[in-house]
């Protein structure tokens, strides 16, 4: 499709829109209709060097900006957010194509990281203790670690950069963002916005790329640290070589969160909810649910009454009032996903819904309709894959210890949900499930940006996870002074 209006995207290093050093570009087209939005460049590591000049420079000057006067900066930023909210939110469903509803939420979420961050003198304080021994003190302080670099998915343009590049700043590091190629135009009004709210030159930057950037935010003996969050493959790499080059690294990587269905559970408010969790933002959410293990009696009816739930949500662009179900980000990405449900197929799970026949599907736009799985069994593909697109596998299990066993046979260990009425099962659940963010009775539980975003096995790689307190700690190093006067 032809737009005339399109953007040439370009760097923003040391506070300048800056051409990237190659000719070397992808579209970036809206989703919802294949419409051409912009050009992005594949910068290249000389783009990358001149951006770490640029942070390293302005680092000498804002680690020594007193915290307060940093986080004052980033509550005039916090008040920018809020009056360009709408225009943030429209700019996330063009690029990635989730509905207007959820895009504002996600501008919402964003900005809970940056009042987060406005708490960085009480976040940044130290501890002492005044007498070690007779006349002597000693005392931890705490200090930026320098460049960091962060390295960020599609499927969320806003909030993630926002889990890394407010708190990372307001602790006294400068920030070189690698959004993702397929989402990078909120990133610069991030930028833009930055600039406008005083943030000093050089703090924070834009490389927009692939791996050639990345690569060269790995290797660069002036990046102390990086933030990365997508898909398994690639934060195993980045974990591995990041860690390799001596760096601190934190790398948030992929899921298959799966919600327990117990018999006493309110089906109407879970079914609510699995829906939403399922097959908002076209499934493409670390925190989607992608797996319900359904226990006894519950199987039937639970399955008859999502297939009915998932026939009613409204497909289409989510710029439209009314739209529940966006597109899936690329055709590529639809044509993975339609592969897997023929493969789900093969391998012998019962199709009750079928995304491929939604009418939307047909085109214009990258659209898939819900689909459900039944009697899908662990070990098949469409089990253990994370297909990050609105694909919901249903398996059976016979009481609530085998639904616990087969949710913690997966690799990964994002989230997993319970919805019941029982204390016991709950505290069943709590106790010997093998993830990292548990929700009762909700579809996403996503925790706030005081908390640690907290997933292990092969959804996270590192120590440190991003927000909270964690944050602190990794954005942060530490001096401990021992003194006699
Ligand atoms: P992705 O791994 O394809 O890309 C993420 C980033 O890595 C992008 O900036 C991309 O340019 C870069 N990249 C991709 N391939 C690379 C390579 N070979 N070498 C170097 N860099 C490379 O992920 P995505 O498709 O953009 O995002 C979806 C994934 O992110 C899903 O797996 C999802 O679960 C995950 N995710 C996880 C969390 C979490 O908190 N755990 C949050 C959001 C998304």
């Amino acid at each position: 499709m032809k737009n005339t209006n399109v953007q040439m995207i370009k760097n923003f290093i040391g506070g300048q829109w800056v051409e990237a050093s190659t000719e070397r570009r992808e579209t970036v087209p809206n989703p919802a209709t294949g419409e051409i939005l912009a050009y992005v460049p594949l910068s290249a590591r000389e783009d990358v060097e001149r951006a770490v000049v640029a942070a390293r420079a302005a680092y000498e000057m804002w680690r020594r900006v007193p915290v307060p006067r940093r986080a004052r900066l980033l509550f005039v930023y916090q008040q920018l957010l809020v009056q360009h909210w709408d225009e943030l939110a429209r700019i996330i469903t063009l690029e990635n194509g989730k509905n207007f509803a959820e895009a504002r939420g996600e501008v919402q979420r964003g900005i809970e990281c940056v009042e987060f961050a406005c708490g960085a003198p009480t976040l940044m304080a130290g501890t002492q203790l005044p007498d070690i021994a007779t006349g002597v003190e000693s005392g931890m302080y705490r200090y930026p670690l320098g460049v960091v670099g962060g390295i960020t998915p599609f499927n969320f343009p806003m909030m993630v950069p926002c889990w890394m590049f407010p708190l990372a700043i307001a602790c006294g590091n400068t920030f070189i963002l690698k959004p993702s190629e397929r989402t990078p135009l909120l990133s610069n009004r991030l930028a833009e916005l930055a600039r406008e709210a005083g943030i000093p030159d050089g703090v924070l930057n834009v490389v927009h790329g692939t791996h050639d950037v990345v690569n060269g935010l790995l290797d660069h003996p002036d990046v102390a640290a990086i933030s990365f969050v997508g898909s398994k493959p690639v934060a195993d790499y980045i974990y591995t070589r990041a860690a390799a080059n001596g760096k601190r690294v934190q790398a948030l990587a992929g899921a298959k969160n799966h919600s327990i269905v117990l018999p006493d559970a309110e089906l109407d408010a879970a079914v609510k909810n699995i829906i939403n969790a399922a097959f908002g933002s076209a499934g493409e959410r670390c925190m989607a649910c992608s797996v319900v293990v359904a226990v006894g009696a519950v199987a039937d009816e639970l399955v008859r009454r999502l297939v009915g739930a998932a026939k009613q949500l409204t497909i289409g662009n989510g710029l439209e009032e009314g739209v529940f179900l966006g597109p899936v980000i690329r055709q590529a990405h639809k044509n993975k996903t339609v592969a897997y449900i023929e493969t789900g197929v093969k391998e012998g799970a019962e199709l009750v819904l079928d995304g491929r026949n939604a009418p939307a599907a047909a085109g214009p736009g990258y659209f898939l309709g819900p689909t459900i799985f039944d009697h899908v069994q662990p070990g098949m593909k469409i089990w253990t894959d994370e297909i990050f697109a609105p694909v919901l596998s249903v398996v059976r299990a016979s009481d609530l210890a085998a639904a616990i066993h087969i949710t913690n046979q997966s690799e990964f260990a994002n989230g997993a949900c319970l919805f019941t009425n029982s204390p016991g099962a709950i505290r069943q659940f709590r106790e010997e499930i093998d993830a990292g963010m548990l929700g009762i009775n909700l579809g996403v539980p996503a925790p706030m940006a005081f908390f640690p975003f907290s997933g292990y096995k092969k959804s996270f790689f590192g120590d440190l996870h991003v927000n909270g307190r964690d944050g602190v700690e990794f954005y942060t190093r530490k001096k401990m002074v021992t003194a006699r006067y």
